[in-house]
């Protein structure tokens, strides 16, 4: 069945006054630019505390879904019948005609569940559900009503027009991009990182993203493997502003000049650093990376201490207490996963000790540091100012 009309659901109850404008606002703008990019012509409108999609002419419908469950903020979504007001008998027909193109079977529980928001209407709710409950018992003998737990609740509200459903297909939920501030994440090839960035962007948050180059240890290909992951994290959070760091002299000389089973972390406290120049910059709240305990050496408790040293923003871990399998799934589902184990190189592999320090002592790293004194700055400076800056989605 082809829908003209769809019902958005949003959840965040908590969100009242003006923050609640807000975020109706900022999820009607998301909406908005979800449905640019389905062919046909939608209008997305706000009509007293409901966002409605409507769809003029033909369209692609599974296409509009699959970009509509792809917005943050949306909890559910209600394909809806839209039928001009009428009495209630040409409504009752209404109704029974819904049900029958909506479901093969007639045999379900369900409960009629009237709203009439439009107080001229001579009939009020509990009236509207009697006559309306009547008429579907009338109509197929084998549904029966179940006030508590329908198998169909058949949603019918009054307004300037008169909306029926029933189907809610699931959203994403969340908060509409934009609406809390921006964050830059470290995003690398792997399965982790896009993860981490989904998950923050989910709440709300718009991305930036740095990734650390190192050419010609690292290949254009797996450049081009990050770029598409930005890409595919984009098509949730919008256009991210990806900065590609030349990270290889940096690289090249922590490896010269420090102990090696310390490079990681070492190579990790720059990376934070540097990312969060760029966060400073471009007005970033914090930063974002994929970090879990105890994953590998550089993610022990002792190594992500030693790694935050370096941080006065935030750092939002959000995969902290996941297992891998548990990332894994998110990344299927979000669609990343493909991409991210494709097998080309990450800057860390190639410079990763034989048996790096699992236990860092913060001290230690410190004074490892202190033997980079005499380029290291001048280094920074380079790598900062021959960042490329890519739009990426
Ligand atoms: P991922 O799957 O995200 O690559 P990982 O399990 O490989 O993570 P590490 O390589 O230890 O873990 O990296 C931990 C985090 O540090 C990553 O999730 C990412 O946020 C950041 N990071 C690592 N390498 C890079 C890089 N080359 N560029 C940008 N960020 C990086
Ligand atoms: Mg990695």
């Amino acid at each position: 069945m082809d829908y003209q009309k769809f019902l958005i659901k949003y959840a965040e109850i908590g969100i009242k006054g003006k923050n609640r404008f807000l975020f109706e606002n900022a999820l009607v703008r998301q909406i908005k630019l979800a449905v640019k990019k389905v062919e046909g012509e939608f209008t997305v409108s706000k009509e007293q505390g409901r966002i409605y999609v409507d769809c003029q002419g033909r369209y692609d419908q599974e296409e509009l879904l699959s970009q509509l469950q792809k917005v943050f903020g949306i909890s559910g979504i209600c394909p809806v019948v839209q039928v001009p007001l009428c009495g209630v008998e040409e409504l009752s027909e209404a109704v029974v005609g819904f049900l029958k193109d909506m479901y093969q079977e007639h045999s379900q529980t369900f409960k009629i569940q009237a709203r009439r928001a439009n107080r001229n209407y001579p009939l009020d709710s509990m009236e509207l559900n009697r006559e309306l409950g009547g008429a579907v018992l009338d109509a197929f003998p084998q549904m029966r009503v179940d006030v508590h737990q329908p198998q169909i609740r058949v949603n019918v509200e009054i307004r300037e027009n008169i909306y029926i459903y029933s189907l809610v297909l699931p959203g994403l939920g969340g908060m509409p991009v934009g609406t809390n501030g921006k964050a830059m994440l470290l995003l690398s090839g792997g399965i982790d990182s896009p993860v981490a960035g989904w998950m923050v962007a989910k709440r709300g948050v718009k991305l930036d993203a740095v990734y650390f180059h190192a050419p010609p240890y690292t290949s254009e290909r797996a450049k081009q493997k990050v770029i598409d992951l930005a890409k595919q994290v984009a098509i949730y959070t919008g256009p991210i502003y990806l900065h590609v760091v030349n990270f290889t002299d940096i690289q090249l000389y922590i490896y010269d000049q420090c102990p090696h089973d310390e490079l990681t972390i070492i190579m990790r406290r720059y990376m934070m650093r540097i990312a969060e120049h760029f966060a400073r910059e471009t007005e970033c709240l914090g930063l974002v990376t994929g970090e879990s305990i105890g994953q590998v050496a550089s993610q022990t408790m002792q190594s992500l201490a030693a790694t935050n040293e370096v941080c006065t923003m935030p750092v939002y871990r959000p995969l902290i207490g996941f297992d891998k399998q548990e990332i894994v799934e998110v990344s299927e589902r979000i669609g990343t996963y493909e991409t991210s184990i494709q097998p080309y190189e990450d800057c860390c592999t190639i410079f990763v000790a034989k048996h790096p320090v699992t236990k860092p002592n913060i001290n230690v790293i410190r004074r490892s540091e202190k033997r980079l004194e005499e380029k290291i700055d001048e280094l920074v400076k380079t790598a900062v100012e021959t960042t490329e800056l890519l739009i990426v989605g």
